[in-house]
Order: C-alpha cells, then structure tokens, then sequence
C-alpha cells in the first residue's frame, strides 16, 4: 500500500522506490475487512473499483454486527452511515433521547439506512443529492488481502516501483547519526536509502529491531493476544457486513468474500488454550474449512515513536490494535496520508518527525478508547475475561467520553478522531448506556412533532430499502464466476 501511494506522489526523474518482501518470510494472510477510508487510499493509488472488486473477490460493508457483546443473547448494529435524514446530523441522537426519556420504545437500528439495508441483505451506492435518504450511506469492502497485496505489487511495479526478493539481514547505520543507510539482502543486493519505511509488520525489523524505538503495551486494556483464522466454503449469498460474536475467552469474526468466508477468533490466552480455541472456532463454522487453522500471537499497543531518525513504520511494525472494528489498514492509510503531507528532506528533520508522531500517537489513541468501549460496557457474562474487563479502570479519554454520554447525550470529540458522533451513538448505545439528558434545544421542537419526525424517519428508510437491490446482484467478480 505504502510503495502504491509513494509511487503516485514522488517524481521518479529525482526518487526511486524499492520495495523489498520475501516470500519466505511471506505477509501476516489476514486483514479482510475495512472501513469507509479505503476509499481515499483506492483513489490516490488510482484503483478503479471494479477492477479492485473483481481482482479482490471483494464485497461490499455496510458495517458491523455485534452479538452477544452488551449481554448473552443480545445484539446490536455500528453501522458505516448515518442515523435519521441527512439534514438531522447530530441532532438525531438528541431527538432519539428526548423520545426515549418520555416513554418510547423501540430499536434505534431502525433509524439507520445502513443497518436496515445489511439486516434485509441489501446494497445500493450513496447518492450525492444531501436530500436523498441514500445520502446517508456509507460503505467499505471486505476482500482477501493476499489477492489485495498482490493487486497493489502489480500496479506499484508498473508505475516504477522496483521490486526486491529477499530477506533482510544485515542492516548498516550511520556512525554518528544512527541513522540507516543500507539494507544487505539474503540475494546479496545491498539498498542504499535515504527514507526507510519499515511496513515488516510485528517484528519491526528496523524500527524495533535497529532503532530499539520501545513500545508502549496495551494489553491491560484489550487483553486478547492471540488469533486463530480458518478460511470456510461459502454456502449461502455473502452478507454486506462483518459479524462480531463474543465469545468466551474474546470473539469470532466472520467475513463474508465472494469465494470463501474468513472466519477467526480472537482470543486471550490466559483465559483459553490454543486447542480450545480451535476447536470453539471450527465447530461454529456453517461450512467445511478450506484449510488448517493457523495461530497468530500478537501484543496490543504502539510503537513509541512511528518515526525515529530515518525510518517511519507503517502498518504492524507500528502497532497493533486488535481488528474489532477493523481499523488496521486505516491506520496504514492514515501513515501514509501523514507522511505524504509531511514528507521529509534528505535530512529528516526531527520536528517533522515528532509531528508526525503527535498526531498518529492521538489517533491510535482515540480509536483505541472505541475498542475498549466494547470490552468494558458488558453485564451478565460471568467468564473471567469478561467479569476482568467489566472492572478494569478506563483511559482517561474514554471515561470522560462516557460521563459526557450520561449527563447530556452528548459524544465529545477530539478533533482528528476516526469515529465520529454515529459510530459513538450506535456503539455507547448497543453497548447499554442511556443518557440521563439531551441538549435542551431540542425542547424547542414539541414532543408529538418529534415523534412525527422520527416517524417519518423509520419509514423512509424501510421504503428506500425496499427498493435496494439485494447485495449480491451488486458484486464484481471475475468473469465465467458466479460474479462475473
Ligand atoms: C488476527 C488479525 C486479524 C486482522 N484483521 C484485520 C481486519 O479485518 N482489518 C484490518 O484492517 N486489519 C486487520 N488486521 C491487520 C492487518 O492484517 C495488517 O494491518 C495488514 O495485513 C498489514 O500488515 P503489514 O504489512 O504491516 O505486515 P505483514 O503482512 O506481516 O507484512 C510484512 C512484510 O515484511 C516482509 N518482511 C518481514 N521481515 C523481512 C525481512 N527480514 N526481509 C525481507 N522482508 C521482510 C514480509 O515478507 C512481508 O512482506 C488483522 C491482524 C490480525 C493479527
């Protein structure tokens, strides 16, 4: 992704890019699902989307299913797009809680267009038009990340990205700077460099590995440390949405492609033991696997400093925050949006650098507090993971987010943070929180016009996903597939 965006932004008369993998070693094979950003990180490497549909046997999401997070048994929805009409903005959650504090009853999913289409299996694109209720959709993809990598390689390499196999072994600094210098391959290439962009996921081979950067550990606030992941046959139309199922050391993800469903479980090993893990993991899938299952450890938090001297990590060697709302390769983007706007002389200036490292440190941080949202605000899960995250003691950030909520309705915000007010809205709410107040402005609006409003609402998202396409008519596959 990284080589991709480069290659579009630099002069290649005055820059070049190497890009070295090894297939060895080979890529982390997970990461399936995304977020709405995607779509601006497909426009600056210049994707067209049904070629990138097509290579990436990819489907469209319209967001996430949570169950059994807030209690046994129940389960809620953190749609991509927006509650109400588009002309309501945040107004929306503060008319739903003046209607709920008088007495009404009934499930805000019903509010969202995103949420009613995914649940009904539907898809349709967003309108531009803010009068249309589709305006307020919102979409991302789930695709196989291999077919992805490799769909990337092959469009950085056209455009001048020289690509090279091998392991890296031994790496030189700069005697008085400590900064790189060149990387000696296994192949007996030696790279010289100026920048060095270490994406060597969680090993951080230059960040960690030659920099001894630090790490700032997470884990007291998302525990689960480890994954298992099994692809399975795909036997019914896939579904325009991740699920999300709590399980009882962590969660079971499901990730519906054209060809196949990704399937893994996140899980905590102090409370559960890889074969247990695996075998809760396959015994719930709703078809045959297609291969073993494969274990993958991992450590919650972020690299110290994303940039130290020469070397910028993006992706894994930057940190990890566990994929519940699967923000992984948005962070990537992110590091590569920043690092385009702030991108460096020669001599890499270490304010650009500790700007750079302000800023993805706040937003790391912010979705953080969203993950541990989900893990703190449960009842009635007696599993020890669950009684221990029940009772942990939050962020700083978060606990204020959540005091805010309650006094007032109101989702205060940072000003760079990836989840805005709906996704707050949809996961506060899910999660089981309820606002003593709402902004009092609201009280201008009198309560039956308010019911009337809401009203309205509810049923112009039922006739506008009555009209959708199902999701499956909306796919791009490959041609002689089912797809094609
Ligand atoms: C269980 C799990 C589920 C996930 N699910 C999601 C999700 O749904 N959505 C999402 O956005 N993200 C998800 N992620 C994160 C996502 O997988 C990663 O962000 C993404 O794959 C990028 O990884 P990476 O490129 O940083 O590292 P990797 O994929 O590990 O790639 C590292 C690269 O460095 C090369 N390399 C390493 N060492 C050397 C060496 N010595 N010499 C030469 N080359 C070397 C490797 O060959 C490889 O090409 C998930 C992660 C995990 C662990």
């Amino acid at each position: 992704m990284t080589a991709a965006a480069l290659i579009k932004a630099v002069d290649v008369r005055r820059c070049r890019i190497a890009l070295v993998e090894s297939d060895e070693i080979g890529t982390i094979g997970v990461g399936e699902a995304t977020i709405p950003t995607i779509h601006w990180f497909n426009r600056i490497a210049g994707i067209d989307e049904k070629e990138f549909m097509r290579e990436t046997r990819a489907t469209f999401k319209l967001g996430i299913e949570f169950s059994h997070w807030a209690k046994p048994g129940h389960s809620y929805f953190h749609p991509f797009g927006r509650y109400g009409f588009a002309s309501d903005g945040v107004s929306f959650q503060h008319r739903w809680f003046k209607a709920q504090l008088g007495g009404f009853e009934d499930d805000f999913a019903d509010y969202s267009l995103n949420t009613v289409a995914a649940r009904a299996g539907k898809f349709t694109f967003p309108a531009t038009d803010p009068r249309s209720i589709l305006s307020t959709l919102g979409y991302a993809y789930h695709f196989d990340a291999s077919l992805y990598a490799r769909f990337l390689r092959t469009s950085a390499e056209r455009q001048g990205v020289r690509r090279h196999e091998g392991r890296v072994g031994k790496i030189d600094q700069h005697a008085e700077s400590g900064f790189i210098t060149a990387l000696h391959t296994s192949r007996g290439e030696v790279l010289e460099g100026d920048l060095f962009i270490d994406c060597s996921g969680l090993r951080g081979l230059l960040i960690e590995g030659v920099l001894g950067t630090g790490f700032d550990d997470w884990s007291h606030w998302l525990p689960c440390d480890r994954a298992v992941a099994v692809p399975s046959e795909r036997v019914a139309a896939p579904l325009p949405y991740t699920r999300a199922i709590a399980r009882e050391a962590g969660w079971q993800w499901r990730i519906p492609l054209q060809h196949r469903t990704g399937n893994g479980y996140v899980y905590c090993s102090r409370h559960s033991s890889d074969d247990r893990a695996a075998a809760l993991l396959l015994e719930s899938l709703d078809a045959p696997p297609l291969a073993e299952p494969r274990f993958i450890a991992f450590r919650t938090g972020r690299r110290r400093q994303a940039w130290n001297k020469n070397v910028v990590a993006i992706g894994l060697s930057s940190g990890f925050l566990e994929p519940l709302e699967s923000t992984s390769i948005h962070l990537i983007q992110s590091g590569i949006a920043k690092l385009l706007s702030l991108f460096p002389n020669r001599d890499c200036d270490s304010y650009t650098a500790q700007q750079y490292n302000r800023i993805i440190a706040e937003e790391i941080e912010g979705i953080r507090d969203f993950l541990v949202l989900h893990y703190h605000s449960t009842a009635g899960k007696p599993e020890p993971l669950w009684a221990e995250c029940r009772g942990m003691p939050l962020p700083e950030g978060l606990r204020y987010k959540e005091e805010h909520f309650a006094r007032s309705g109101r989702i205060v915000l940072g000003s760079d943070e990836l989840f805005k007010e709906a996704s707050w809205f949809a996961v506060l709410s899910g999660q089981g929180h309820r606002p003593r107040d709402y902004n009092p402005l609201i009280d201008a609006i009198d309560s039956g016009e308010n019911l009337a409003h809401l009203g309205s609402i509810k049923a112009g998202v039922r006739a506008a996903v009555a009209k959708m396409p199902e999701h499956a008519a909306c796919l791009v596959g490959p041609p002689g597939g089912a797809y094609g």
